[in-house]
């Protein structure tokens, strides 16, 4: 069977009542960005309270499909045939030549129903009449299949609609809420394993992701620094665009390691990374901070000193990750394309300047005294970083 359009199913919970339009729009704007990178061309659309991909070229099949897999909001990915409505007999026809082309080579034994939908209420048979009608139809045609139907190997959908629509395959979707229903968020993005999983996961509730990456020449290099663009680039592919703000962390750091505990570098690091995210995400209308964290993975990540960086944010901080093992994380990352990137050996900002024994329950008392230790140049410092922030516009297109 060659198929040139596709039912997309999109879960029903959230989307009724009058907000169901914004989903839609969404749901065919990231559609459409997702198809920019297959071959063909596409004409994405609303019709009916559904939203359709009809291909208007050659396309590949397989691309299209896995193209679409990675847009959130989609339950199902339903490979469909249409015709006009034509009479009952055509309709017979229709699926007839539907079954065949599909199951034709079916060996005995193969059980199917027929599950018809109307939407246009005038059509002259209801939908119990279509199912047995129309299974009639195909039992006549094709003699080695039965009917079950409670638990069929084969569902036919029949929706009869300003046109008649046939499917029977439903290719699971990623599910989620199509990117750009739930407003904005500003991902702490660094090299590693786990803050793509934690801006995929973010961008899969809808929201859309806009990134920081804060690095320190000389000590880390631009490869480190392309790492982390070519990790936007792939969480890009589900969030759509990206706009990677890329901040020079050198001089905090080092005034940092040169006024700071040796043992309290990397929370008071911590603390400043979040205060700059956090002045960004506020600049750009971003309501909330992610972060890879994972409680215990390391020093920094105890409970005691998620306490203390938490401590300087006043928007919210989103750690999808907080409660996932690493190999969890790992398993999230190689699915959605990530790990291979993440494990490149280069350098980390944040081990550069790691102490050997750092605290792992520091108190919030001690960590804002030493922090006065910066009075007298952080905040020049941190004026200066946001000032020559770059900014580059990551995308999968
Ligand atoms: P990841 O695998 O995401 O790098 P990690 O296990 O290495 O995480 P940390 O280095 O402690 O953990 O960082 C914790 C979180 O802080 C990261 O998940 C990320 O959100 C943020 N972060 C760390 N370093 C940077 C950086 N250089 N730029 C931007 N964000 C960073
Ligand atoms: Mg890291």
């Amino acid at each position: 069977m060659e198929y040139t359009s596709f039912l997309i199913k999109y879960g029903e919970i959230g989307v009724k009542g009058k907000n169901r339009y914004l989903f839609e729009n969404a749901l065919v704007k990231q559609i459409k960005y997702a198809l920019k990178r297959c071959e063909g061309e596409f004409n994405v659309h609303k019709a009916e309270g559904r939203v359709y991909v009809d291909a208007l070229s050659d396309f590949d099949y397989d691309e299209t499909v896995e193209r679409l897999k990675s847009v959130f909001g989609i339950s199902g990915i339903c490979p469909v045939t249409f015709s006009e409505d034509e009479g009952f007999d055509k309709l017979k026809a229709f699926v007839v030549e539907y079954m065949n082309k599909v199951y034709g080579n079916i060996t005995d034994g193969m059980t199917f129903k027929v599950h018809a939908r109307r939407s246009n209420k005038r059509y002259p048979y209801d939908s119990m009449e279509i199912n047995a009608l129309l299974g009639e139809a195909i039992l006549g045609a094709i003699p080695a299949l039965k009917v079950d139907v409670h638990d069929p190997d084969i569902i036919l959908y029949v929706e009869i609609r300003e046109k008649i629509y046939v499917y029977s395959e439903i290719i699971p979707g990623p599910g989620g809420m199509p990117v750009g229903t739930g407003g904005k968020a500003m991902l702490l993005l660094s090299g590693g394993i786990d803050s793509p999983v934690a801006g995929y996961m973010i961008a899969k509730r809808g929201v859309k992701i806009d990134a920081v990456y804060f690095h320190a020449p000389p000590y880390t290099s631009e490869r480190a620094k392309q790492k982390v663009i070519d990790l936007a680039r792939i969480v890009s592919e589900y969030t759509g665009p990206i706009y990677l703000h890329i901040i020079n962390f050198t001089d905090i750091q080092l005034a940092i390691y040169e006024k700071c505990p040796q043992d309290e570098l990397t929370i008071i690091m911590r603390r400043y990374m979040m205060r700059i995210a956090e002045t960004l995400a506020k600049q750009t209308e971003c309501l909330g901070l992610i972060t890879g964290e994972s409680i215990g993975q390391v020093a920094s990540q105890t409970l005691a000193s998620l306490a203390v960086t938490n401590e300087v944010c006043t928007l919210p901080v989103f750690r999808p990750c907080i409660g996932m093992d690493k190999l969890e994380i790992v398993s999230i990352s190689e699915k959605i394309g990530t790990y291979e990137t993440s494990i490149l050996p280069y350098e980390d900002c944040c081990t550069i300047f790691v102490a050997k024994h750092p605290v792992t329950k520091p108190s919030l008392e001690i960590i804002a005294k030493h922090e006065h230790n910066l009075d007298e140049v952080i905040d020049e410092l941190v004026k200066e970083a946001l000032d020559k922030e770059e900014v580059i516009v990551v995308s999968a297109e």
